[in-house]
């Protein structure tokens, strides 16, 4: 950051009183910027036994597979923020069943949350968002043409869970791109 958003001055780097981190701090109007994680929301959609993906088509990793999620908006709920973004890219309308993965990746300073969610129908198509929308059983998955690390392991979670019909909160924790160092607890 080198202006300050209030008042267009250029900001400086400072420890405020009371605080312990440096933040931008506004010297003229004496605003201080502070800057935290972002939340990402998104659903894995399931119609009977095959789970929706899109292709991205937009970057990064254009053409890469991944389930519908996107930066919440203000003012909306992360399920109402994981319904959009699945309406958004894949045309279709879920039923949010449970909040299914947290994952916490810390070094892009982004907060991922996956509702597992049902599809009442199998309609669904390509978006601005998404070259094709495609419904995938196990056997079927992209492993190798997946968009994300985390996307991968929400799947993975996925199939391993849906063997016991039990499908707990996951926390996942991936720091500085360690993604084999993440900690998976029930
Ligand atoms: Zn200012």
């Amino acid at each position: 950051m080198k202006y300050c958003s209030e008042c267009g001055e250029s900001v400086e780097r400072g420890v405020p009183p009371g605080d312990n981190r440096e933040r931008h701090i506004c010297p003229a109007c004496g605003t201080i910027h502070y800057h935290n994680p972002r939340i990402i929301a998104g659903c894995l959609p399931v119609y009977g036994d095959r789970v929706l993906l899109c292709r991205r088509a937009i970057e990064p990793r254009l053409g890469y597979w991944t389930l519908p999620a996107g930066f919440m908006e203000n003012g909306e709920s992360t399920e109402d923020a994981a319904r959009r973004e699945t309406l958004e890219e894949a045309c279709t309308e879920v039923e949010i069943h449970s909040l299914y993965t947290l994952t916490s990746i810390m070094h892009v300073n982004q907060v991922q949350m996956i509702y597992l969610a049902k599809m009442p129908s199998p309609d669904y198509g390509p978006s601005e968002e998404s070259l094709e929308v495609a419904l995938f059983s196990e056997e079927e998955i992209p492993w190798d043409e997946l968009a994300f690390e985390t996307i991968r392991n929400v799947l993975r979670l996925y199939f391993e869970d849906r063997k016991q019909q039990k499908f707990p909160l996951r926390h996942v924790e991936i720091d500085n791109n360690r993604f084999n160092t993440a900690r998976v607890h029930d």
